[in-house]
């Protein structure tokens, strides 16, 4: 299965004992192969012409050799509280592999049974989160937003209990690790000094390699720096894209990046600054316009745990920088968004305004950005009708459109750009919703087509418009379960 150009390695073990425990899948019944991301697998350096012959391994009665299954352990902040119980409760690390370009992929297979880690869970994985999440992370790579991947997907008859019946589902999760900002806490808290070094030294190595050129006194400073600087442009584009993750603890932070572990997230439809997409999180906490400060507060956490082994003054200059790169990020994606090449100052302003206007009116978001790609030829008209009250939107659009005056482009070049940059198709709940009531039916196709819409997010594909659409009444405010 994997051609000779792939490397099996599986570095994770190099760490010391605690932070795993060997684990064996438990066997799930009758598993029927459903997706296969055969591009991925290709990048990956895998064969791809019998997917069938991965069923084994999703539904945990096969290993390739080499395969050495064991779930990690990690800590971490729930909800603002400090839970030392946490680690992989379903989930199994099988290998790592390297690519023939030389990346190097984790392998976790989702839903594998339970570990000593499992508390109180079942272990398993139900198939309406597997397809959320399959298609969420498949969606989120094809818009340039970093993400662990899905590489295939497997169906089961096993019930599992929920709110109500459902059947268990398993995902091979790839990701370049899966290192999360609650391994540090873990090391910190319950391993000392040395384990927490050889956990920053080993994710220096195998995945910040080209910080290993630096001097000793630098790396440690300049990794930190990184981390907190991906992550704070990580949630600029969740911000820019009107993603919401919903679960933001810091055993879901990924060390290296990376969007991490979908659950209750949503893209938002009618833009409110302040959705809440899980429908746990009464207070708000993980609501879409607290996400970029949450992602302060779990870089805080990431620092707190590496206290002691790096001065206080490196610490408080990495995390110093989180403001800066979020804003700037942010800043830059928004012009861009809205088709202005120039740097103006007023430009802050012209964006504050609009989120405001798009709060007030409760007008969709990807949407606005798609039609505003789409004036020229159109008037004002695919932007007004957007709004109920269209005055209220002649009201931006002509401060927009001043600004425009201070442009140099086309306005054909400025809006090839922008439709470069503002997505028609995302993944909105309903969407999801309808291809997984399909697949509990059995029928797996409508998957497979919503995946390939979601693989090119900016293109107009007119064969699949209604894709683009915004959701239908009763989609608009879908109660989707937290629980997966
Ligand atoms: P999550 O909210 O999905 O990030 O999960 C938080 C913690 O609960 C992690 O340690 C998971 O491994 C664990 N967990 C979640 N669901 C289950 C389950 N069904 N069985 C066992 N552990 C679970
Ligand atoms: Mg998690």
């Amino acid at each position: 299965m994997p051609q000779d150009s792939v490397r099996i390695e599986h570095r994770y073990l190099e760490l010391p004992d605690a932070f795993y425990t060997r684990v064996a899948p438990t066997p799930l019944r009758d598993a029927k192969l459903v997706c296969f991301n055969q591009s991925l697998a290709a990048e990956m350096g895998f064969h791809t012409a019998n997917p069938a012959q991965w069923t084994g391994i999703g539904a945990g009665t096969e290993l390739l050799a080499g395969m050495d299954p064991v779930a990690m352990k990690y800590t971490g902040h729930q909800f603002g509280a400090y839970n030392p119980e946490l680690g992989d409760g379903r989930g199994l690390l099988l290998w790592e592999t390297l690519g023939p370009d030389g990346r190097r992929w984790d392998w976790h297979l989702k839903g594998a049974g339970t570990t000593p880690y499992s508390r109180f869970g079942d272990g398993r994985a139900v198939l309406r989160s597997t397809i959320r999440e399959y298609l969420c992370s498949e969606a989120m790579a094809a818009l340039g937003i970093p993400t662990t991947r899905a590489l295939f997907m497997v169906s089961a008859k096993d019930p599992v209990r929920r709110e109500s019946l459902e059947t268990a589902a398993t995902l091979v999760r790839v990701a370049q690790t899966h290192i999360r900002f609650g391994h540090f806490e873990f090391a910190a808290y319950h391993q000392g000094e040395d384990a927490l070094k050889a956990l920053l030294e080993h994710t220096i190595r195998y995945h910040f390699p080209h910080l290993l050129a630096l001097p000793d006194e630098q790396r440690n400073r300049r990794w930190l720096e990184e981390v907190v600087t991906r992550t704070a442009t990580l949630i600029a584009q969740w911000q820019v894209v009107g993603f919401c993750h919903g679960v933001m603890n810091s055993d879901n932070m990924s060390i290296i990046g990376d969007t991490f572990d979908y659950g209750p997230f949503a893209f938002l439809d009618d833009f409110d600054a302040g959705h809440i997409c899980n429908h746990t999180d009464q207070g708000g906490r993980y609501a879409y316009n607290r996400q970029p400060h949450i992602g302060y507060i779990n870089c805080q956490y990431l620092a707190r745990a590496l206290m002691p082994i790096l001065p206080e003054e490196d610490i408080r200059q990495a995390l110093e920088l989180y403001g800066d790169a979020y804003n700037s990020h942010f800043l830059d994606s928004m012009r861009a968004k809205l088709g202005l090449a120039e740097d103006d100052a007023s430009d802050i302003d012209l964006t504050m305004a609009l989120f405001a206007l798009l709060h007030t009116h409760k007008v969709d978001y990807t949407l606005f950005f798609r039609n505003l790609s789409n004036l020229a030829g159109n008037g004002d008209a695919p932007v007004r009708d957007l709004f109920v009250d269209r005055e209220a939107a002649d009201v931006w659009l002509a401060r927009y459109r001043a600004r425009l005056t201070k442009e140099t482009r086309s306005a054909e070049a400025r809006e090839a750009a922008m439709r470069a940059v503002n997505p028609k198709y995302v993944l909105r709940n309903y969407l999801a919703q309808l291809v997984i009531q399909e697949a509990q039916n059995g029928d797996y196709g409508p998957l497979e087509e919503l995946l390939k819409v979601l693989a090119q997010p900016f293109a107009e594909q007119p064969e699949f418009e209604r894709y683009a659409a915004p959701p239908p009444d009763w989609g608009k405010h879908l109660n989707i379960s937290c629980s997966s």
